[in-house]
């Protein structure tokens, strides 16, 4: 008899947990009416804010237009480059480009998956060697796990760049003492369905403790509005997070850090019994990993069988991400750090992300790791 396939995410899970809580904030909502910046909105952003540590909490209709509108805040303009690593999602390049900017793709670090620093360095001499002016690095929190951040703030200093975190897979997690949405001078993060934080449509957030940065995001959010809503000052958005999904996020928010902990309880079980078959997640000391995935590494040219023996047996697994963004057509003719970027290049062709989610139950993580070691075995 064969099991039943699992979920790679199982929001459903959730919905058994808080599932009437989270109602009950909706139809609340829908009653009283203010569907635009609702007063869930401020709530929401005072209990990030106190859950973080950060000074400010600017709400945003989704993770990508969160990493545009620092860009928007700070003038960025042709003629000027921006790191980004090419190991990522689209959205942390695409919003370089969207302000007419150049982003140069940096390399990654083959165990943990986060920016290379030497790479990062050549990133910025290639800028240079083009004529372009650096002004920021955008280091992206992979799978949930804070960059390197204590070396990538030493260079950005060095070379007079401003940090933005993209925090979309890392808020709830940590970098030493320091909690993700605290880390560079602004951070970004998402609260697409299936991250860490997800609400149930598109949302985002930014967190910073620089007042100026602040102010102009909150007027960036409503079409650059100034002292009233019909003064424009400055060429804006409408980025406003609804609040029907502050009300999810309300009380999704309350149950974050026992998800995260239980992602950590997932992850430490998963290293356990994996490493020894397959080079699993290294966590940097000091980090503490939101886990949006988990994800290993298989030789290249058995990955897809890997994965269709498994997809036999019940267990979903994802590629995050098949291409990295230097390859892709629309990216493809910006700026390389070096001599090409070798790291994102091979992880792309090997890594393979396990279902993981706070309510993988034991059974659950064990048939996983059962069936991926006979697969893995299978192939050798
Ligand atoms: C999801 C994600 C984003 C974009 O967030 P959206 O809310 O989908 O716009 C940006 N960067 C990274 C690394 C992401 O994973």
């Amino acid at each position: 008899m064969s099991l039943a396939p699992l979920p790679f995410i199982d929001l459903q899970a959730q919905r058994a947990r808080i599932g009437d809580a989270i109602d009950a904030g909706l139809l609340r909502v829908a009653s009283h009416g203010q569907y635009i910046m609702g007063p869930e909105i401020k709530s929401l952003e005072e209990n990030l804010k106190d859950f973080c540590g950060a000074k400010h909490c600017i709400t945003v209709a989704n993770g990508t237009e969160a990493l545009a509108m620092p860009l928007m805040a700070k003038h960025v303009r042709p003629g000027e480059a921006i790191l980004v690593p090419s190991f990522t999602f689209a959205a942390t390049a695409e919003v370089v480009a969207w302000l007419g900017a150049t982003p140069i793709f940096v390399d990654v670090d083959q165990d943990t998956f986060v920016m290379a620093l030497e790479s990062l360095e050549a990133g910025i001499a290639r800028a240079k060697a083009l004529g372009l002016k650096p002004v920021a690095v955008i280091p992206v929190d992979l799978f949930g796990q804070a960059a390197d951040y204590d070396h990538i703030e030493q260079l950005a200093a060095a070379h007079g760049l401003w940090v933005m975190s993209d925090a979309a897979q890392s808020f709830g997690g940590a970098y030493k003492s320091r909690k993700i949405g605290t880390i560079g001078h602004v951070t970004a993060t998402s609260f697409f369905p299936s991250k860490p934080l997800g609400c149930y449509g598109d949302g985002g957030a930014i967190f910073t403790d620089d007042d100026e940065m602040a102010s102009l995001l909150k007027s960036l959010r409503v079409h650059g509005q100034g002292s009233d809503k019909y003064d424009n000052v400055r060429i804006g958005l409408n980025a406003r997070l609804d609040t029907m999904q502050a009300a999810v996020l309300i009380e999704k928010l309350k149950i974050l850090d026992d998800e995260i902990k239980a992602r950590n309880d997932i992850a430490a079980r998963y290293s356990s019994a994996l490493s020894g078959y397959v080079p699993v997640p290294l966590v940097a000391d000091g980090n503490y990993s939101a886990w949006a995935q988990y994800t290993i590494r298989v030789p290249a040219r058995k990955r897809t069988a890997i994965m269709a023996a498994l997809k036999e047996q019940g267990i979903p697994t994802m590629i995050y991400y098949p291409k990295p963004l230097h390859r892709q057509t629309a990216y493809r003719d910006f700026p390389v750090a070096g001599n090409g970027l070798p790291v994102s290049e091979r992880l792309a062709d090997e890594v393979l992300s396990l279902p993981m989610h706070p309510y993988l139950d034991q059974a659950s993580q064990d048939r996983i790791v059962k069936t991926l070691i006979s697969v893995i075995k299978a192939h050798h």
